[in-house]
This record gives C-alpha cells, sequence and structure tokens, in this order.
C-alpha cells in the first residue's frame, strides 16, 4: 500500500504525514516542518478516520436531498435575501480548516460577486491581533523567521504560548536542540500559568494576566538605557522610535513580578543577540492583543534582531491553514491576496477576477457579524467548517442569533455541532484523508494535502460547492480541480506585483501542482525567500519598519466584587478545538477525559474546593460545570478551564458561553483569555460513571461528560435528582450490588456472554478508574473471573493505574510511577522501562514533571 504525502489538520506547524489507505499515519521524515515528528493528535489521525458522525449527504429542513436541490436552495436563500435587502444583509463564516483554494473561491465568490465584504474566518479568533501588528509594524502581514530559527537561537522567549501542548512538534525541535547545544536554546516562558511548557523553561515568568505590554515595554526602556539598541538598523530600516510609557519599576508592578526577576530576564535578552520571541493565544486573544504584539516587535527592531538565523518576533498560529486564510484575504478587512480596501487594491483586483459587484469597503468582523446577525441584519449565512456555536465567545448569544437567523447553511465533515442544529441546509463537505489542495503553515510554507481516501457517501470539496452555487448565481467559476484554482491563486498574487507586496507566488506560475513540494512564500523567479527583512525592506511607507508607541491597559471587563475570578481559557494536549474529530479518538480520550477548571489552593481552600470536586464557573455571560483541579502552578485570584468541550459532549461544559466578547479595537480579536468569573462549590446528590456499548446523544442529567473509547462510549456523570439505573443502562441480564447506607450502586448488564453496559455510582475515592471494564467491551464472550470481578470493577488484586499519561502506548500514572520508583531517574529511563514517552514525545513535559514531584516527595 503506497503512502501519501499530505499534512496534519491540526495545529499551524503544518506537519508532513505519510498517510495510507488503511488509515496508518506517519510523520514525513521530508517535511521541513516535522522531519519525521508527530505529536499525539497527528499520530492518533487514523483514530478519526471512521464513517460513524460524518455528514454524508445534502439536507434541506432535516430531509435529505439531492446536491442539486441543496445547491439551489443555497443560491435561491442568498439571492432572494440580496434582492429584497442588499448585499450586506448575507455573510460567510469560514475557517482555517479549509484548504486555500476552497477558501479563494469563498472569498471571491462573496466579495467579487456577491458585492459585500462580510466574510471572516475563525481565524479571526487565533491571530487576528498578530495581522493586524504585523501590518502596523512591517506594512504587511509577513511572519519573518521560520522554524529553524528556533533551534539556531541562543534564547527562546514564549510569550502566552503553552508550546508543549498546542504545538508540540516546535517544541520537540527546541528541546532537541537543547539536548544537543549544551542547553541552548535558553529558554524562557512568559505565561501567567505554570504550564507544562514552564516546566521545561530555564526561567517563567508569572505575568499578572494581560500584562504583556508593561512587560516588552519595560525591556524596550532597558534595551534603551543600556545601550543595546542597534543604533545603524533603526536609522536606516525604521521609523518612530521613541522612549516607551513604561520602564522596570512600573512593569515589575504591573507585572506583578520580583524586580530581580525582571531585571534578570531584561539583562539576558539585552546581551544575546539571537533571540526569537515566540508568541500565540495568550497575546493575540486579548482586547489589547494589537499592542501586544508591537511592544514585542518593538523589542526585535529596536535591536536588529529579525530576519536572521535565530532572530526574530514570530507569531505561530493555531490552524492548519490560518495562514492561508490570511493570503486569500478571508478576513473581512482583507481583500485578496495581501490586499486590502485601498481604491488601487479594489481596481486591481476587480480587474484580474473580471469581477462585477467587488466589496469596496470592509465588512465585520466575526463577533460583531453574529451580533448583526442577531439584530436581523444579516438574514443569510454560510459556515463552513467550523462551530461558532461553541467556539466564539458568549456562544449561547451567537447560538440564539443562528437560531432566530432566516437562513442558515452549514457546509461540514461532521454530522452533529452545536452549530449544525441550526442549519435549514447541510452541505457533506470531504473529510481530511479525502481533501485535495494546499495548506500555509506558521513559517510560510505552502504544503500540499492530498486524499489518500475516497470521498464518501455524497461529500464533496469545498471549492466545488462553493462554485456550484456561484454558477446558479451567475459567475463562471468554472474551474476542473483544485490546480486550477491554485494556478489562479498563484496569478494573482504576481498581478502587478513587481516587489510591492510581500505575498508573492510568481516563482510557482509554471510549477507542477501534484508534485509541488514544501515551499515558502514569497516564492519568485529568484527563489524562495526562508526570512524577510534582515536588510530592511519593509512594505510601510519609505520601505521603513513602524516601531510603535504601545501603553497597557487593563481589560475591558475587569473584575469585581460579584465577579473576583479572572477566567484564563485554553487547550489540553490532546484536544483539538471542538473535539469534531479528537473526540472520536480512544487514545486521545484517555489522556483528560473530563473538563476542569484549574484553582490555586488558597483560593480552593477558601471556595471548599477539593481536587476531583465539582465546581460551578459563572460569567455575566453564562455557566459550565466542572471538575475542580486544585494547581499550585495558577495564581490565586485566577482560574483556566479549557474551551474544546460543546453540547455535543457534554451537558454543561461550554465554556466558550462564559467568555467575556469584548474585543481588541483594532485587530476585532476576541478577549478570551480574560472574563470576571465566580465559582462555588458544586455538590450532586451522587455522581459516578457509565459505559454503554451503545452511545447516546444525551443523558436526563445534570452532569455528564462523553468521551469515546473502544467499543463503548463512557459518560462521566452526577446528578442532583434521584437515580433512575433503569434510564441509564437500558435492558438485559443484569448483575448489581447496592448499599444504599454507603451510596454506592453498580450495575452491569450482559447480552447473552457480551458486556452491553456498566454503569458505577458512588463516592468519588470509592470509584475504581474504569480502564478494566472499559477494556472488557472489546470481547465478545467475558471469561468466567472476568464476569465474577464486574462489580468489584478491577480483577482480584489489581490496583488502579491511574490517567494515561503517554497517549501513544497507553501508559497510566502507575507504570510511570512503578518504573520510577524502580530507580529510573531520567525521562529516558522512564522511557526505556515502559514506552512511555518514546514515540510522539508530547508527554515528556509531563514525565518530567511527575519525576520532579516524586523526586520531592521523596525527599
Ligand atoms: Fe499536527 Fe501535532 Fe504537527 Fe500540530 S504538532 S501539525 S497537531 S502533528
Amino acid at each position: 500500500m503506497e503512502a501519501v504525502r499530505t499534512t496534519c489538520p491540526y495545529c499551524g506547524v503544518g506537519c508532513g504525514i505519510l498517510a495510507k489507505a488503511d488509515g496508518s499515519v506517519a510523520g514525513d521524515p521530508d517535511h521541513p516542518a516535522n522531519y519525521g515528528r508527530l505529536c499525539s493528535k497527528g499520530a492518533a489521525l487514523g483514530e478519526t478516520l471512521a464513517l460513524e458522525g460524518r455528514l454524508l449527504h445534502p439536507e434541506i429542513d432535516g430531509k435529505r436531498a439531492s446536491w442539486d436541490a441543496a445547491l439551489d436552495r443555497v443560491a435561491a436563500g442568498f439571492a432572494d435575501t440580496i434582492a429584497r435587502k442588499g448585499p450586506d444583509a448575507v455573510a460567510f463564516y469560514v475557517s482555517g480548516q479549509l484548504l486555500t483554494e476552497d477558501y479563494y473561491v469563498a472569498n471571491k465568490l462573496i466579495k467579487g460577486w456577491l458585492g459585500t465584504a462580510n466574510i471572516d474566518t475563525n481565524s479571526r479568533l487565533c491571530m487576528a491581533s498578530s495581522v493586524a501588528g504585523h501590518k502596523r509594524a512591517f506594512g504587511s502581514d509577513t511572519v519573518p523567521g521560520n522554524y529553524a530559527d528556533l533551534e539556531e537561537a541562543d534564547l527562546v522567549v514564549l510569550v502566552g504560548s503553552n508550546l508543549a501542548w498546542c504545538h508540540p512538534v516546535l517544541h520537540q525541535r527546541i528541546m532537541a536542540a537543547r539536548a544537543k547545544r549544551g542547553g541552548l536554546p535558553k529558554l524562557v516562558v512568559v505565561d501567567p500559568r505554570r504550564t507544562a511548557t514552564a516546566e521545561g523553561a530555564d526561567l517563567h515568568l508569572p505575568l499578572a494576566m494581560g500584562s504583556d505590554v508593561a512587560l516588552f515595554d519595560g525591556l524596550l526602556a532597558h534595551l534603551i538605557e543600556t545601550g543595546a539598541v542597534d543604533e545603524a538598523y533603526v536609522a536606516r530600516h525604521t521609523t518612530g522610535l521613541a522612549k516607551p510609557s513604561t520602564d522596570i519599576e512600573a512593569a515589575a508592578r504591573l507585572c506583578a513580578l520580583p524586580r530581580a526577576t525582571l531585571q534578570a530576564f531584561y539583562a539576558d535578552f539585552a546581551r544575546t543577540k539571537k533571540v526569537v520571541t515566540v508568541y500565540s493565544q495568550g497575546v493575540n486573544q486579548s482586547a489589547s492583543g494589537v499592542d501586544k504584539v508591537n511592544a514585542i516587535v518593538n523589542c526585535h527592531l529596536a535591536t536588529g534582531r529579525i530576519g536572521l538565523p535565530g532572530m526574530g518576533p514570530f507569531s505561530v498560529t493555531g490552524q492548519p491553514n490560518a495562514m492561508g486564510g490570511r493570503e486569500v484575504g478571508a478576513l473581512s478587512n482583507q481583500l485578496a491576496a495581501h490586499m486590502d480596501f485601498a481604491p488601487a487594491d479594489v481596481d486591481r483586483v476587480a480587474r484580474f477576477w473580471q469581477a462585477p459587484r467587488i466589496a469596496t469597503k470592509p465588512g465585520l468582523k466575526a463577533v460583531e457579524l453574529f451580533a448583526a446577525i442577531e439584530r436581523g441584519e444579516i438574514e443569510a449565512v454560510w459556515i463552513m467548517a467550523t462551530n461558532p456555536a461553541a467556539s466564539l465567545p458568549d456562544a449561547d448569544r451567537v447560538a440564539r442569533a443562528l437560531a432566530r437567523c432566516k437562513f442558515v447553511v452549514v457546509s461540514d465533515c461532521v454530522a452533529d455541532t452545536d452549530t449544525l442544529k441550526h442549519a435549514h441546509v447541510k452541505l457533506p463537505a470531504l473529510g481530511w484523508g479525502e481533501k485535495d489542495g494546499t495548506v500555509t503553515n506558521s513559517e510560510r510554507r505552502i504544503s500540499r494535502q492530498r486524499p489518500f481516501l475516497p470521498a464518501q457517501g455524497a461529500a464533496k470539496p469545498d471549492w466545488w460547492i462553493v462554485s456550484q452555487v456561484a454558477k446558479r448565481l451567475g459567475a463562471a467559476f468554472d474551474y476542473a480541480g483544485p490546480a486550477d484554482i491554485f494556478a489562479e491563486h498563484v496569478a494573482l498574487s504576481a498581478f502587478e506585483n513587481g516587489g510591492s507586496r510581500d505575498f508573492d507566488l510568481s516563482g510557482l506560475i509554471a510549477a507542477d501542482y501534484e508534485t509541488l513540494r514544501p515551499t515558502q512564500w514569497p516564492v519568485t523567479a529568484a527563489g524562495s525567500a526562508e526570512r524577510m527583512f534582515a536588510s530592511g525592506g519593509f512594505f510601510a511607507p519609505g520601505g521603513k519598519a513602524r516601531l510603535l508607541e504601545t501603553a497597557p491597559r487593563a481589560p475591558v471587563n475587569a473584575t469585581d466584587a460579584e465577579y473576583p475570578f479572572a477566567l484564563n481559557t485554553g487547550r489540553v494536549r490532546d484536544q483539538w478545538h471542538t473535539m469534531t474529530r479528537t473526540g472520536r479518538s480512544p487514545r486521545l480520550a484517555a489522556h483528560l477525559r473530563e473538563p476542569f477548571v484549574v484553582v490555586a489552593p488558597s483560593d480552593a481552600k477558601r471556595l471548599d474546593l477539593a481536587d476531583g470536586k465539582f465546581a460551578r464557573l459563572a460569567t455575566r455571560w453564562g455557566g459550565a460545570t466542572l471538575r475542580a483541579r486544585i494547581d499550585a502552578g495558577q495564581t490565586p485570584g485566577t482560574i483556566f478551564a479549557p474551551m474544546h468541550w460543546t453540547g455535543t459532549h457534554a451537558a454543561d461544559a461550554r465554556v466558550n458561553a462564559a467568555v467575556n466578547p469584548a474585543v481588541d479595537p483594532i485587530s476585532g480579536q476576541p478577549e478570551l483569555k480574560h472574563s470576571p468569573a465566580r465559582l462555588a462549590a458544586w455538590t450532586p446528590a451522587w455522581e459516578g460513571f457509565l459505559l454503554r456499548r451503545d452511545a447516546v446523544r444525551a443523558l436526563p442529567l445534570d452532569y455528564w461528560i462523553a468521551s469515546a473509547g473502544y467499543a463503548h462510549t463512557r459518560y462521566d456523570i452526577a446528578h442532583c435528582g434521584a437515580l433512575d439505573v433503569d434510564a441509564l443502562v437500558g435492558s438485559g441480564m443484569r448483575l448489581e450490588y447496592r448499599d444504599d447506607k454507603g451510596g454506592r450502586r453498580r450495575v452491569a448488564v450482559l447480552d447473552g456472554e457480551r458486556l452491553t453496559a456498566v454503569l458505577f455510582v458512588g463516592p468519588h475515592a470509592t470509584l475504581p478508574d474504569g480502564a478494566w471494564l472499559a477494556s472488557l467491551f472489546a470481547k465478545p464472550v467475558l471469561a468466567p473471573d472476568e464476569r465474577r470481578a464486574l462489580l468489584a470493577g478491577r480483577p482480584s488484586g489489581a490496583v488502579d493505574q491511574g490517567q494515561v499519561v503517554c497517549a501513544c502506548h497507553g501508559i497510566r500514572e502507575g507504570a510511570i510511577d512503578a518504573a520510577i520508583a524502580g530507580g529510573c531517574a531520567s525521562v529516558s529511563a522512564v522511557g526505556a522501562a515502559t514506552k512511555a514517552g518514546t514515540n510522539c514525545g508530547a508527554c515528556v513535559p509531563e514525565l518530567a514533571a511527575r519525576l520532579a514531584a516524586l523526586a520531592t516527595r521523596a525527599a
């Protein structure tokens, strides 16, 4: 079976993958993003390919329909709305999951033919502040460096980035370089939380939430004071260097960091020439995100540390093709190919596209776009490959807006999301293994995503779906395939360019699409640029970059007596976005099965919360019921909750429903990292877990979390009302244990020799972890001793092994602790003894933390 070279559909690292039709995947050793590495999510892609849960046929008003009928209905819905209310009454909301070719035709249709720029992408939630910061400083949305810089640097500063969990392969590249280069690059992590990334760093700066501008303004002041500014570079290539508003004293106060710690970081930065500052969602997802970006970029411009090996500011994107969306112009304030709405750009793009009704002004950004839907100003919306009813801030309001919208079209590859519930027309799109096109990763590298599976059901490529609707709306979108679209995208990037725009693919005009190798843009006849701006050449007026004055600002919605906690949101290692795909992998579910809220020990004590108990999180916008995790790495007064769980996977864990909808005034990026919140213990009447061979859509309980298992689904459950066993386990031959006084109930249900359901209810500390019970669902016939042990929850004499740490090999805490107790004193020794951490390496920071914690405890 031939392996096909393709790319991972998850994060912005953009790892190359060798995939086979049997679903096996391996890292592509020749891909320059990962050189053969994959993280746990990439390595588990094979478990997400099953047809179960796929949207396989078009539907109109909940009934299966032909493609012709569905496409006619979409075209008619949009044409009718435009005829009645004008072009600004329609909108597209698209996604960094789309391939560049899909993105290109969607953008061209709405901006060139429908006459509105009301198209925004979920990348607005991810890196819009970086885009705006780049454009303010460089005059263009250019990431100056590349991944090799992270290995060549002597100092890497990670700001608002839990790289070890969110971009694991980049983290592994840094850690491998450190092992090879005697500890270089030195690693500094700037993050209010002590994350897995911070655990492995030389220095962790747990700054006050949102104080990044003060930190980097203070750094710039220090660089100026100590003569670390590169005067020649600044004079030749920049404008606007002014004394920053913050000095080290003020920075220490605003960041709530000891002056000496700050001083040490500043001195390190000042004396180290080869510095890369990597920043991600902790910087971007803020109401002052653009200023944060520019405060970082200022420090690199002032020292001339940009565009040279091992130097530069480096924004890493969340999504696999966030960069592709920026390239085609799928943000509402861009037009196309890194051109905006200046009259000359509009004229140029209109002539190139021969567009009859080109949009002449920016459209609405994501949060305001859904607010316009709620107000009834937008009456028709087409959502492609994304789940805004779960992922946007104030997500319940987004769901309400969609519920009242007159015409909602959703194209997706999955059948059940919080957003699809509101669709009048559902259009089945290809899944990852079936897609054919290109994506661009965080280092400007364009790679092919190639199909290794046939299209499933009636699913079609997104570019085809959009083109068919375009034809019905009178646009001649006659593309034979993605190669045609890519060729047009390349030609537009080169059209009347002549070096005036950074995004230039003219060097690919004659390239063979099928065999296209990973290539960094700009790529011209002179070749591909690995780095930008070492010798200036910025796209701002005069070819000079702008040093911008930035000033620290408090969050838009501050905490108060009623909502005293600052809620920070983010990701976990083994899940991706709203879990529509990673949520189907039992291997990935085993790491962190339930959503949680992380609380500092002092706050937990005050609130009477214990580890593993329940807490009710509430904000002015919404709430969630979550397990409490008590963590000394959490700053008192702040809490953290992951954002992945939706109404499809949980009763009440839609954390984005609780997030405030404040946005950065320039980028429109929401402040997902800071919402005032309150927290209280939540005490159900009972709790437990349910394993069922047949999954159910929802349970009639206050708390349930569904997670994928092999041949079963697990539900972690709790409820304030009475326990109704019949409603949970279904019919069959029952084995039962009941201890009313102790609040315990254990039920196993068999269909002949096969296990069909298991229910365990009791105090948290008395429940087995359920891993052994879960393993029995794979067996067609239970052995007599297995039947006998069912109600004990584990074989006689066995002990629970705890949660999975290494997802690739399914290694649990118990095995790791046993190896450490047996004398393994390093991560590699633990790996040799247990295999943990020896495949993708994503769990290495946790192994290191476990070793350190056990060593401390032993001491
Ligand atoms: Fe995929 Fe992991 Fe690579 Fe990101 S780091 S692209 S999720 S394999």
